[in-house]
This record gives structure tokens, C-alpha cells and sequence, in this order.
């Protein structure tokens, strides 16, 4: 199975791609932990998008394709994959076409996780993320059992750097203009498929895996 989640920043994508990834037997590519990885193990990558990422702005599409291409080529992403975080442009998506037709393969589908403007900012200011395998927790909706540590791995949570108000501003702007008008993209190519991400997590997998069973 290949699938893109799409969704704006906090809509849930990172939470349910692992459920997804588990289930399917796929692998997760998502862009921004790779950005993540690379900023805490500063390499050249992780110091040039780090300019970008602690603004709230898109690392350039020339950097971002190359890092997704890359992962795309090696052997964990032929039983599936699913893209979280990518494309978020419409140029980047055009790429992505591009890159599958080369190598024979299509998506399955695109997934929307739709949540409205109201539920973001609070969704991000209170996310906090493990310091090593990137999962997601909420202070409030999906806080871990042990305070401050990862359920999954025991390591430390933190704070990202972008997940302060004004940033997620900028982030919603760069998200309204650049990454929403892939949904009609998408919608155009007939492979959209939208999901409410208003819901609990539990219930918004759910919701996901009948669609994806269908
Ligand atoms: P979000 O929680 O907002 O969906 P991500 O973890 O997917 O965040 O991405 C964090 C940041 O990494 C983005 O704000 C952006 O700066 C950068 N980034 C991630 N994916 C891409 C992409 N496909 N194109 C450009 N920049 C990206
Ligand atoms: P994204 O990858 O789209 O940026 P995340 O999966 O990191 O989003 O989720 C953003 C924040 O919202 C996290 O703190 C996460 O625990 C929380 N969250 C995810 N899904 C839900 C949900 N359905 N209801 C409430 N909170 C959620
Ligand atoms: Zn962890």
C-alpha cells in the first residue's frame, strides 16, 4: 500500500501514521522527523533546514525532494509506504508523480485528516515529542504514562522549537497558502479520501482503516 496523509500542522498525521504503518506493515517516511534527526545530528542538511524549520517557513523544494527520493529508492519502502509531511506543495507533488511513473508505481490514496483552524493551536502548544523515536504526545489529549517519558522507548519528551503560538501562526499561513491547495489537487486526481480529525485518536483510526479497507 502506498498512502499520503495529508493535513494541516497538528491535524493528527504523525499519531496516526504509526497506527497506520503497524497495521499495514509499511514504512513511515515523514519529512519533518528526517529534518529533525539531521538538525540533532547537525548535519549540512539539518543546519540548512533548521534556518527554516525555527521560522515556521517550507525548506526548499530542491532539498526536500532529494531527502524523499533518497528514502524512497531503498528497500523497507517496496511493501509500502506511506508519505507524512510530503508533498506539501504542489510542485513537490508534481515531482512525486514523476518519481513514481519512473519507477512503475502509483498511490493508493491520499488521506485527509480534516481539522478546522480552532483545534491547531492548541493541538501544537501542547505536543510533545520524544527526543528519539519522534513520537507524538499531548499534555492534555494523549499525555504518556510516565510523566515527560516516551511510553514506546523511555526517552526524555521535549518541546519542538516551532510548537510556540507564533510559529504555529506561521506555520497555518504557510499551510493555507502552499499545502491546502493540494487537497483539490489530489481531489482532481480522484485518489482523495478525508477523514474528521476532530475526534478522538482512537476514533479517527477507526475511521481511517475503513476507509483504507474499502
Ligand atoms: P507539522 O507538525 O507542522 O505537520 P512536520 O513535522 O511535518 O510538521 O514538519 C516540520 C517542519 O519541517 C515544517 O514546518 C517545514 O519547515 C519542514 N518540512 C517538513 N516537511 C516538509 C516538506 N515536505 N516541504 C518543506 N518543508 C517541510
Ligand atoms: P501532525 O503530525 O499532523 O503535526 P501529531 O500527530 O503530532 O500531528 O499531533 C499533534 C498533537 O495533537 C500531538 O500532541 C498529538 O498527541 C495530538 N493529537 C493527535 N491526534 C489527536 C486527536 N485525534 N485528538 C486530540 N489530540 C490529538
Ligand atoms: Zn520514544
Amino acid at each position: 500500500m502506498r498512502i499520503i496523509l495529508l493535513g494541516a500542522p497538528g491535524a493528527g498525521k504523525g499519531t496516526q501514521a504509526k497506527l497506520i504503518c503497524e497495521k499495514y506493515n509499511i514504512t513511515h517516511l515523514s519529512t519533518g522527523d528526517i529534518f529533525r534527526m539531521n538538525i540533532k545530528n547537525k548535519t549540512t542538511l539539518g543546519v540548512q533546514a533548521k534556518e527554516y524549520i525555527d521560522k515556521g517557513q517550507l525548506v526548499p523544494d530542491a532539498l526536500t525532494i532529494q531527502v524523499v527520493e533518497d528514502r524512497l529508492i531503498k528497500e523497507d519502502c517496496k511493501n509500502g509506504f506511506l508519505l507524512d509531511g510530503f508533498p506539501r506543495t504542489v510542485f513537490q507533488a508534481e515531482e512525486l508523480n514523476k518519481f513514481l511513473q519512473s519507477t512503475n508505481n502509483t498511490l493508493d490514496v491520499v488521506l485527509l485528516i480534516d481539522v478546522p483552524n480552532e483545534f491547531i493551536l492548541e493541538r501544537n502548544v501542547g505536543r510533545r515529542i520524544c527526543s528519539s523515536c519522534g513520537r507524538s504526545y499531548h499534555i492534555k489529549f494523549n499525555p504518556p504514562e510516565k510523566l515527560g517519558i516516551c511510553d514506546f522507548c523511555g526517552d526524555k519528551l521535549i518541546q519542538r522549537n516551532d510548537d510556540n503560538e507564533e510559529t504555529v501562526k506561521e506555520r497555518l499561513t504557510v499551510y493555507k497558502n502552499h499545502t491546502h491547495p493540494l487537497i483539490d489537487y489530489y481531489w482532481t486526481n480522484h485518489c482523495l479520501s478525508t477523514v474528521d480529525g476532530r475526534d478522538d485518536i482512537l476514533t479517527v483510526s477507526k475511521n481511517i482503516f475503513s476507509a483504507l479497507d474499502t
